[in-house]
């Protein structure tokens, strides 16, 4: 027999185009509820980079050019985090996985815990591109934002299949006021919350 379910960790994965708005939302969840953390793979990628790692020297030219980084990396990297999860909590993972394989890793044994649900994030193109351009990271310029965008859309976009087919995709359109998007968010993973306890 396993842990009693209120003792795994309840994984949420964030799915959805660069400049959905799924880190904000992400960030603004785990602010508003106590033991739920928000993982962002873009963000630790970039704390590596700034710090000179090895994984850090590895990732910037892929950044830089808004490929995706290999697989491999992304999976040690993830599951390193995931080995210390807190056991009663929730985790918001934000931009992984963006392959199939690298969904397939979180399913079996890098993790040891189940996805209980994929939100994804939808928006038009033309907004995404306004976002990200008014945001001004150094991979946020038009024709690498047009290029992540095709990444996005070639690669990642089936994932939103492989969560369907497992029955748990939740959409949420994301071209309206943060405010609105986020009491619906919050709405979604409180009752997934309360499912996983009951
Ligand atoms: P983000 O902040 O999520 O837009 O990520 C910034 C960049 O980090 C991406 O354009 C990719 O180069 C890289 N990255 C982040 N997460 C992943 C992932 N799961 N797989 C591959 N590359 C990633």
């Amino acid at each position: 027999m396993g842990p009693a379910p209120e003792l795994i960790a309840v994984i949420v994965v964030l799915l959805g185009p660069p400049g959905a708005g799924k880190g904000t939302q992400a960030a603004a969840a785990a602010a508003a509820r106590t033991g739920w953390t928000h993982l962002s793979t873009g963000d630790l990628l970039r704390e590596e980079v700034a710090a000179g790692s090895e994984v850090g020297r590895r990732a910037a030219c892929y950044m830089e050019r808004g490929d995706l980084v290999p697989d491999e990396i992304m999976v040690e990297m993830v599951s390193r985090r995931c080995q210390n999860l807190d056991p009663g909590g929730l985790l918001l993972l934000d931009g992984f996985p963006r392959t199939l394989p690298q969904a397939e890793a979180l399913a079996g044994p890098a993790t040891g815990r189940a996805v209980r649900l994929a939100v994804y994030f939808t928006a038009p193109d033309e907004v995404l591109v306004r976002r990200l351009l008014g945001r001004g990271r150094a991979d946020d310029d038009e024709a690498t934002v047009r290029h992540r965008l095709a990444v996005y859309h070639e690669t990642t976009e089936p994932l939103v299949g492989f969560y369907q087919r497992q029955d748990l995709l939740r959409r949420i359109d994301a071209d309206r006021d943060i405010p609105v998007i986020q009491t619906e968010f919050l709405e979604i993973l409180d009752s997934v919350v309360a499912d996983h306890r009951s």
